[in-house]
Order: C-alpha cells, then sequence, then structure tokens
C-alpha cells in the first residue's frame, strides 16, 4: 500500500513536469505572430518579408527586421495564384526567397495530435503502471499453487556436508549410499539394480535430520529442493496437490537432485483418522505425493529425502517398498557424540584452555544435538554479557544447567518460611537419592528458583541408559515422594510445592504398571492403546481395552506404589534426620551445595 502511494506520488510529478514543458514550448511558439492574408500581401507590397517557407498549407514567414509570422492559405491554392488573386506586384516578389519544405504527412498529423495524445498517453500508462501494482500482491495469491520450494544451488560456499554432522554413524553410513546414487547412478544402473526413491529419516527432534540431509545434498554436490510439510497446507483446499505437482515437475527437470520434506508427519499423517479442520486438505496433499512417488522412473535421478520425529503417525502407504522404503534412524548421541557434537560447536568460539568438552558431555545425558548447540550458544553469550574474551568452563557449567532446569531467578525471594520450608524439601530428595542404591547420583542441590519450581535437586545417571529396570523406577518414586513426605513430617502439613512431584510420581507409576508390565498383580501385559486423533488442535489419547475392574485395579496398584514410596523416603528421613539437617543447614547458608560438596557430607 505504502509502495502504491510511492509510486503515485511519483507519477504525478512526472506528468506535472511534463505538463511544465509543454506549457513553455507553446509560450515560445506563440512569439510567432499569426497573420490574415490582407496584412500578408500589404507586407509584400511594402517590401517588408525577406523569405517565405511554405510547409504544405502553412507559410512561416520571416520578415526583413527579423520577426516571425505565419498564416495559413487554402489547401488548393498555390502560392503563385494567390499572389495574382490579390494582385501583388511580381517585382516585389522576386526579391523575397521563397522556399518549399516538404511537409510530410506523419510529422503534420504528429504536430497536429501530439498536443491532445500526450497527455492522455501519460494518463493511461499512469493507470497501467498502478494496476500492476495492484497485480503485483494479487499476483502472489496466484502464485498459490507453486511449491515455494528453496533451492539449494550446488557449489556454493556454505556447503553442509557429512563433517559437520558429529554422531549419527549408521545413518551417515547409510546415507553415504544415497550420495553415491546421486554421484554416480550409472554404475548401479548398470548392474540393474533400482535406486531408491525414498529415504526417510526418523528421529526425535534435535537430532539433526535437517541437517544431515542438507550435509547429503552437499556430498552430493547436486541441488537441493527443500520444503516443510507445513508448507503444503494452505487456506484452500488443493494448494497443497498442486504444490506437490510443481515441486515434482521443478526437481524432475534439474536431476540429479534432492528434495527434502521436513516435518513429513504434518501431511503424511494417517488418512481416515482426525476429524475436521484441514483434513480433507492433507489427505489430497498425501495422496499427490503418493500419486508422484509411483509417478517418476526408478532411475531418474531424483531422490527424495523425508524427515519426521513421529514415524508411528505416518500412513502406512507412504512406507511402502517403492515409496519411503529406506528408513534411516537418528539416535539421541550418547557420551562420545556428545562430546564431538560440542566440539563442532565450539569451533567457531574461543575456548578458554580450561574447558574439558568431555565432561560436559558427561554432564549433559538426554541433551540432543541441537540442545548442545544451545548450550554452548547460552555460554557464549553469558560469557560476552561478563566482558570475558573467551568461553569458560563456568559459563558452559551454568548454561548447561539453565538449558536443563531453565534460567535462575535470583530475584525471586522466597520469605524466611519458605526458605526453610524448600532447604528440607530440597534436602529430602538428595538425601534419598543418594541412599538409594539405584537411583542416580547428585550432582547439584540448590534452594535458588529455577522457572517454575522453588528450588532443585540435579541428578545425573553414571553413563547413558537406554535399559531401565523395575528397582530404578522404584527408588525414582521414592525421591520423587521424599520432598512431600518430609514436609510433613517436619511441617506437620504439605505445601503446593510437592505439586509437580506429586504429578510426575503418579505418571511414573502409572507407565510401570500399564505401559512396562511392571505390576506383579496385574502381570505383563500393558493397558489402552495409545491412538493418534487430531480433534481441534487437541490429541486425544488411550484407547480403553481393558474392564472396569482392571481399571479399579490399576488405581489401586498406583497408589499402594506411591504410598510404598512414601514409606521408603519416610524410613530414610527419619533414619537418617542428622545428615537431613546438616545438608539443610548448609543450603540455607550457601544456598547451593555441588556435587564434591555434598558427598563430604557422607564421610
Ligand atoms: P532436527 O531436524 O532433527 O529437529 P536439526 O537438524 O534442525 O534437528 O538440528 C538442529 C541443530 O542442532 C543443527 O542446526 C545443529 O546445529 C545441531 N545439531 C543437531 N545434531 C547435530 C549433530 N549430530 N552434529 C552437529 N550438530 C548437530
Ligand atoms: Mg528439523
Ligand atoms: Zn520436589
Amino acid at each position: 500500500m505504502k509502495n502504491l502511494v510511492k509510486n503515485f506520488i511519483i507519477a504525478v510529478i512526472i506528468f506535472l513536469v511534463i505538463t511544465g514543458i509543454f506549457s513553455t514550448l507553446n509560450l515560445s511558439a506563440k512569439k510567432v505572430e499569426t497573420i490574415d492574408l490582407q496584412k500578408f500581401v500589404e507586407q509584400i507590397n511594402a517590401g517588408d518579408i525577406q523569405k517565405i517557407a511554405i510547409a504544405g498549407d502553412k507559410l512561416n514567414i520571416t520578415k526583413v527586421d527579423g520577426t516571425l509570422e505565419s498564416l495559413r492559405k487554402e489547401t488548393n491554392e498555390t502560392l503563385g495564384e494567390l499572389f495574382k488573386n490579390y494582385n501583388v506586384d511580381p517585382e516585389k516578389v522576386e526579391n523575397i526567397g521563397i522556399e518549399v519544405t516538404e511537409e510530410s504527412g506523419w510529422s503534420y498529423w504528429l504536430g497536429a495530435l501530439l498536443p491532445f495524445l500526450l497527455p492522455l498517453i501519460v494518463v493511461v500508462a499512469l493507470i497501467y503502471y498502478m494496476m500492476r501494482q495492484v497485480q503485483g500482491a494479487n499476483s502472489k495469491a496466484m502464485m498459490f499453487g507453486q511449491s515455494g520450494a528453496r533451492e539449494a544451488p550446488k557449489n556454493s560456499k556454505n556447503r553442509v556436508t557429512f563433517k559437520d554432522v558429529a554422531g549419527v554413524k549408521e545413518a551417515k553410513e547409510e546415507l553415504l549410499e544415497v550420495v553415491e546414487f546421486l554421484k554416480n547412478s550409472k554404475k548401479f544402473v548398470q548392474l540393474g539394480a533400482k535406486i531408491p526413491k525414498g529415504v526417510l529419516l526418523m528421529g526425535s527432534p534435535g537430532t539433526g535430520k535437517t541437517l544431515l540431509a542438507k550435509a547429503v545434498a552437499g556430498e552430493a554436490n547436486v541441488p537441493f529442493f527443500s520444503i516443510s510439510g507445513s508448507e503444503f497446507v494452505e487456506m484452500f483446499v488443493g494448494v497443497g496437490a498442486a504444490r506437490v505437482r510443481d515441486l515434482f515437475q521443478k526437481a524432475k527437470k534439474s536431476a540429479p537432485c534432492i528434495i527434502f520434506i521436513d516435518e513429513l508427519d504434518a501431511v503424511g499423517r494417517q488418512r481416515g483418522t482426525g476429524l475436521g479442520g484441514s483434513h480433507d486438505e492433507r489427505e489430497q496433499t498425501l495422496n499427490q505425493i503418493l500419486v508422484e512417488m509411483d509417478g517418476f522412473e526408478a532411475n531418474s535421478g531424483v531422490i527424495i529425502l523425508a524427515a519426521t520425529n513421529r514415524p508411528d503417525v505416518l500412513d502406512p502407504a507412504l512406507l511402502r517398498p517403492g515409496r519411503f522404503d529406506r528408513r534411516v534412524i537418528l539416535d539421541e548421541p550418547d557420551m562420545n557424540d556428545r562430546e564431538s557434537i560440542l566440539k563442532i560447536h565450539a569451533k567457531g568460539k574461543p575456548v578458554a584452555a580450561d574447558v574439558n568438552l568431555r565432561r560436559i558431555a558427561e554432564r549433559t545425558p538426554g541433551f540432543s544435538g541441537a540442545d548442545l548447540a544451545n548450550l554452548l550458544n547460552e555460554a557464549a553469550i553469558l560469557s560476552a554479557r561478563r566482558n570475558k574474551t573467551q568461553v569458560g568452563m563456568d559459563e558452559i557449567r551454568e548454561s548447561v544447567e539453565k538449558v536443563m532446569l531453565g534460567p535462575e531467578r535470583k530475584s525471586h525471594i522466597l520469605s524466611e518460611k519458605e526458605r526453610n520450608i524448600t532447604a528440607y524439601h530440597e534436602a529430602a530428595h538428595s538425601l534419598v537419592a543418594h541412599e538409594l542404591p539405584h537411583a542416580d547420583p547428585v550432582h547439584k542441590v540448590s534452594i535458588i528458583s529455577r522457572g517454575r519450581a522453588a528450588g532443585y535437586t540435579l541428578k545425573l545417571p553414571i553413563e547413558d541408559k537406554h535399559l531401565h529396570s523395575r528397582s530404578e523406577f522404584i527408588d525414582d518414586l521414592a525421591v520423587m515422594l521424599a520432598g512431600h513426605t518430609v514436609e510433613k513430617e517436619i511441617f506437620g502439613e504439605v505445601t503446593t510445592g510437592a505439586s509437580s512431584d506429586l504429578r510426575h510420581a503418579t505418571r511414573l507409576a502409572r507407565r510401570l504398571i500399564t505401559e512396562f508390565g511392571m505390576s506383579e498383580k496385574l502381570g505383563a501385559r500393558t493397558f489402552g492403546e495409545k491412538e493418534e486423533m487430531i480433534f481441534l488442535g487437541k490429541e486425544i489419547h488411550e484407547q480403553r481395552d481393558y474392564s472396569e475392574k482392571i481399571a479399579e485395579t490399576i488405581d489401586q496398584e498406583i497408589s499402594r506404589l506411591i504410598a510404598e514410596a512414601a514409606k521408603t523416603a519416610l524410613e530414610i528421613v527419619r533414619k537418617k534426620k542428622d545428615k537431613l539437617e546438616e545438608i539443610v543447614k548448609i543450603l540455607l547458608e550457601k544456598e547451593t551445595i555441588e556435587k564434591e560438596a555434598f558427598e563430604k557430607i557422607f564421610k
């Protein structure tokens, strides 16, 4: 809109300038006086005229004194006839230079029409210009059907390659094959091999799916069309399908190349579930993807990569052979992977000599690649805010906690009584965690608010765990309930501070029984079928596949597990009251206890 106004003003100014020029031209033209025939004849007879130029019907006269005059004669009458008719003295005429200039037809017409035409042309041009402006906005709407896929050109300078991706070794190996296909497909085609069409990258958020897809394109050095699944879905039905068509058309033209559909689950969800909304649109888009994938020849050199963190909700038709039949799983990074990811992201940053990335990797179980990248970025920001020239170990360590637990809220001042309660609460968590053999060791206890919690106890496993046993869960439950238990024991009543502990404990107890089959009473089976249904943007879970009676038993079992956990916690708190008091004392004094200081208490 702003543009339109600006252009309009410019057009008006141009118009004014042109009309201005014209009027001055006209003014200078007026200096030529138009005379009538009588006067003309008189002037000839008086010998005032030096020269007559005849241009068609127009006579341009130059007088002896230099002034200019003009007049028109009748069209069919020559100058000689005119002189004869008016009885001009032939002798006088002899002294006058008579020159006949050819007036061509078009210049005559131009001269006659231009004064009218020019303003008209300007106005028309102006209207056309404004129309085009409006259309510019419109034509964007008309381009709906185009995919809008971003194309990363090959040979671009800041190409991502496999070197930029740490860990995920198996995934890289699988994808190396894809790179090979793209680079010299002939080798495979000669042997009659069919090159796979689709490769699906699966992994939890932040494990580097998008990064890895880019790296494949970088390694193969082929064009890379990337689009996110959600970009297919627009307000209008049919747009998504049109975009899919457009995307594949573009890709086929520049084969060999890679099409990358990020967040495939946005369009590729199982058909026939879910209600209302953009549902039809999604289905059409998905159908179009299926059709396109079947439509191109196996060895046409186009390979489709797709990424999702919800492979479980994808439509089975997508996973059929001939479509996304290759599946690559990106695991969450283990300790070694974490270290190498940290190394990659520490590269551009000046890191202090005392920084030990191995230690950081040990401290960050469960962190994804994205978390780790974020962690180092936070550390760099923190160091800059402290006016340091290098990123120090302290900053990195603080950032670990920030990423893990949310920012510290030092200004969130607790009253004396609240501080006391929080100290006992956290001390109990840490004490019980320390005492129970299967609970993770305590790394840090603090009564500084973080996120929404008044205090926190940071426990970290010694090594990355992939399997969890029942005894670990039972001990974890006791640790979770320690805060609640101690509040009741020491202060006689509980506060809201324990509510999130209780929620987590209940959830864990339920999973123990219904998902992991770890309840003796209910046996080794699962209860409830998790089903994916999207209704008004909300996922409705759980399909009950058990009777009311079992439901009651599950509830009883949950209560029993939690009661037992509370009992375990209470026993420990009572038995080790002196240690508890010691932890509380230090907490109230120093607010935080680090791992080493914490372990000293028990020596
Ligand atoms: P996803 O698509 O799986 O959700 P991304 O590929 O977008 O995750 O990763 C986000 C960021 O995290 C990347 O840009 C990169 O900086 C970092 N990252 C994730 N995994 C790795 C890895 N394995 N090696 C290096 N960096 C990683
Ligand atoms: Mg991604
Ligand atoms: Zn707690």
